[in-house]
């Protein structure tokens, strides 16, 4: 269904393309509609948090209605949510929602920014978020973009005068863009950012506001709206066939990581937008009121409006093509103004007209999907001239090659195929998500070139630039190199070619628990990305950690691909943690990274180049029983943790539970939202509190309390309600409640040492409210709030005992924290305990 869809919004939508390499195709309404936005000069950014923050149906009509220069500047890349299409977490989902973004910004027709602000998780409230950011980054990497951009309006996502009561991010955004709003155009700010650019004071700043930020509907219908201008963004395009909303609806659709597929809407539908600065539009008009958005903007653009207005008015339909002598005299006027920001950019939407116009065809595909340095290629051109225009291809230019003389006359519908080798310079650049390139932390990403920053992504690998003349006028077009295939079951792919290290090498497992002193054999895959390679592996060792031998050798014929070289890894006798680097040794240099690929139908293909590291963990811990089994609720690693750890893990089908078909295990361990999710267990959690009864131990991961697929009096065997109470600081503050209690006790000691380096949060979805039965072990709080006291309950029941918990141990035990799994185990030999007294 989904490549219906797409194949859909493809034929529809053929200006705003599904695959950003693909390239364009324009119809005549297509062309028509860039004419009305290069006639207009004025821009809109909308600014928030994330990744699906943004409201589309607001971007989409100011950049289809309107005809505005519309970018949407999400601060962070979302890298910290969750991901319902794939493996990718963390800097991996940065990339996946960064292509998202951009996936929906190609089918509402917006642009797309960031800044360098990691998205590190949940935050309470903007306080917490600008400590963990670099705030004067963040509004650095604002500020560059409003003065780079050059909006005229900024609209807000979000309040900013109302924190915590959203994300923190949320509110962060909007407080640092109205100071953003304030500083752009003040030279004394961020001064260095002006040897590449200029001041910049937008004119208005507003506020998206809807009934959601009143509580109500109700509320929001009896709110006073003087200082507000309201927006019927359900515009129906007769042009595209499609109502504003429509497209939206599309362009969100894109953000499938995050599971924001959605119907499509139609017909009108109200956007409020609150006044925070600047002059308030009258009722009747648009944001854009009484700023000048015709060519008279510029000086000297009123030559060229006078010519591109002219052909608006007077479009031709039939034949586009006819337009071609007046489009190059508006390109010929527009070269010779000053104003460079605008120059530039109708310079860039004027030649995609010109092109289109004359339904040329220029592409350069390479022989390869990637290449290293020192490599070569060939790349294959093709143009096509399909109308009666005069146009020659003059030359063609690569990078750090001469260029190379070609005076080829483009008849009509008369195709050119050229082949050019390519060598790759030893200098090139590997391809890689530039903000992926030095070591970032928590809080923000790592980038030193000022001209890098704000881009969505990193730019083509490799450039070729195209010299034309139409009617003997000379344009220089500049195109991607790309790599072009077909697959019988998905039909034409393009993908963007890259420049790969000749070998990478990674892990099959990133976090390696050692429970004792026996060694583990460690694999490692060297994969081949050049014919012939043929060197050796080292494995970089923290102290106290030992290999079988120093180096290993490896030996490949084949690009693409693997071989696997195997260590025998032993841990040092106390508790340590590290990490382990696989070297590769090839040609007289060292590689140390792993190469990611991120492959969907919505996105270009993504090459990710991270370090290739593992963290290598000795616990101190002490182990009782073996046998666990483990029920699935929705997705996490916890089973093969606890294998790594030497237990014998089953997982168990809810649907073959029966009365005594437990009394085997030691424990059972339901995995997170197994109540939101796996509705068997409305039939089966009986047996599983007749386990407990009769001696088990059984051990409840959190669930939300809305959707569940049992009621809530069956979810425990004594009173528990849920709550939403979390503690979001990974470092906040932990008390031992009841220091006698065996879970703290038997077989390890826990201490605070054990609370120590946690990641992302202590836990969510605390319950609220329990019985008596129930004796609560820890307590803890985020900074400024009251102690929360559930986030782990143990009640006796029967012979065994229940444990309910919100401890995020999906997220420690997979990332290897030490104190986590010293918790776990102790909550795994509850029945041990009971049995040895
Ligand atoms: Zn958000």
């Amino acid at each position: 269904m989904r490549s219906f869809w797409l194949l859909f919004t493809l034929i529809i939508l053929s200006n705003k393309l599904v695959y950003s390499q693909t390239p364009p195709s324009h119809s005549s309404s297509d062309i028509y509609q860039a004419l009305q936005k290069l006639n207009f000069l004025g821009s809109a950014l909308y600014v928030a948090a994330h990744p699906d923050d943004e409201n589309t149906r607001l971007i989409s009509y100011l950049s289809n209605e309107i005809k505005a220069n519309t970018a949407y500047l999400s601060l962070t890349r979302g890298d910290g949510g969750q991901n319902l299409i794939g493996p990718e977490l963390r800097e991996l989902l940065g990339v996946l929602r960064t292509e998202e973004l951009l996936a929906a910004r190609r089918i509402d027709g917006g642009k797309q920014f960031f800044t360098r602000a990691n998205d590190f998780g949940y935050s309470k409230h903007p306080n917490e978020t600008l400590e963990v950011w670099n705030k004067d980054e963040v509004l650095s990497d604002i500020i560059w973009v409003i003065r780079t951009f050059k909006p005229d309006v900024i609209i807000n996502r979000f309040d900013h005068r109302s924190p915590g009561t959203t994300h923190g991010h949320h509110t962060s955004s909007a407080m640092l863009s109205v100071s953003a709003f304030d500083m752009a155009g003040n030279a004394a700010h961020y001064p260095e950012q002006l040897n590449k650019t200029s001041i910049w004071q937008p004119s208005r700043l507003f506020f998206n506001t809807s009934w959601w930020f009143y509580g109500s509907e109700e509320r929001f219908k009896s709110a006073d709206k003087s200082n507000m201008l309201q927006v019927d963004v359900g515009t129906y395009y007769p042009l595209s066939g499609l109502s504003n909303n429509e497209i939206a609806a599309l362009a969100s659709s894109q953000h499938l990581c995050q599971g924001f597929g959605r119907l499509r809407t139609r017909g009108s539908e109200m956007e409020y937008l609150e006044l925070l600065k600047g002059e308030m539009p009258s009722k009747e008009s648009d944001i854009f009121e009484g700023i000048n958005t015709t060519w008279s903007r510029v000086e000297g653009g009123d030559a060229v409006g006078k010519i591109l207005y002219d052909l608006e008015q007077n479009f031709n339909f039939k034949d586009p093509s006819t337009h071609l002598p007046q489009l190059l005299e508006a390109h010929s006027a527009l070269k010779n103004i000053k104003d460079d920001h605008w120059r530039n950019i109708k310079l860039k939407e004027l030649e995609e007209i010109i092109l289109s116009v004359s339904g040329l065809f220029l592409e350069a595909t390479a022989s390869e999907a990637s290449s290293y340095q020192g490599g070569k290629i060939t790349v294959s051109i093709e143009a096509l001239n399909r109308s009666n225009s005069d146009i020659v291809l003059k030359s063609i230019a690569m990078p750090n090659q001469p260029s190379i003389a070609k005076n080829i006359p483009l008849k009509e519908n008369k195709k050119e195929l050229i082949e050019i080798g390519l060598p790759i310079s030893n200098e090139a650049p590997i391809t890689n998500p530039y903000w992926l390139n030095e070591k970032w932390d928590l809080g923000m990403y790592q980038v030193k070139d000022q001209d890098l920053i704000g881009k969505p992504e990193t730019p083509a690998a490799i450039n070729i630039n195209f010299d034309l003349e139409f009617n003997g006028y000379p344009v220089r077009i500049v195109k991607p190199l790309v790599y072009r295939y077909s697959r019988p079951d998905k039909g034409e792919i393009y993908q963007p070619f890259s420049i790969l290290p000749k070998a990478t090498a990674s892990f099959k497992d990133k976090v390696i628990i050692f429970a004792d002193s026996q060694p583990k054999e460690i694999a490692i895959s060297v994969k081949a990305h050049k014919d012939h390679i043929e060197g050796k592996v080292q494995l970089q060792l923290g102290k106290g950690w030992q290999v079988d031998q120093e180096s290993k050798p490896f030996k490949i014929s084949n690009k693409g691909d693997q071989q696997i070289v195997r260590f025998l890894l032993s841990p040092p006798t106390t508790k340590s943690e590290s990490y382990i680097t696989p070297i590769i040794h090839l040609d007289g240099k060292e590689v140390s990274k792993e190469l990611v690929e991120i492959d969907y139908d919505h996105i270009p293909k993504q090459s990710v180049l991270l370090p290739a590291e593992a963290k290598v963990v000795r616990l101190n811990i002490i182990k009782n029983g073996n046998k666990i089994g483990y029920i699935r609720g929705a997705g996490d690693e916890i089973p093969s943790s606890l294998q790594q750890i030497g237990y014998d893990v089953s997982i168990i089908d809810p649907a073959s539970i029966r009365s005594q078909s437990l009394q085997h295990y030691d424990a059972i361990v339901v995995g997170i939202r197994a109540y939101n999710v796996v509705e068997e267990l409305k039939f089966k959690q009986r047996f599983l509190l007749e386990y407990v009864r009769n001696g088990g131990n059984l051990i409840i991961q959190y669930n939300t309390a809305d959707r569940q697929v049992t009621s809530m009096e069956n979810l425990a065997p004594y009173p528990l309600t849920l709550s939403r109470n979390r503690v979001t600081d990974e470092e906040s503050d932990v008390e031992i409640l009841d220091k006698n209690h065996p879970i703290v006790n038997y077989p390890n000691k826990i201490t605070q040492e054990d609370f120590k380096g946690w990641v992302q949060e202590r836990g969510l979805y605390f319950p609220g409210q329990w019985s008596k039965e129930f004796t609560p072990i820890l307590s803890m709080w985020d900074k400024d709030e009251s102690p929360l006291k559930g986030s782990l309950l143990v009640a006796p029941y029967g012979e065994g005992y229940y444990v309910y918990t919100g401890l995020s141990f999906f997220r420690e035990l997979p990332a290897g924290v030490p104190g986590a799994y010293r918790l776990f185990t102790n909550m795994l030999s509850l029945k041990q305990e009971k049995s040895k007294k």
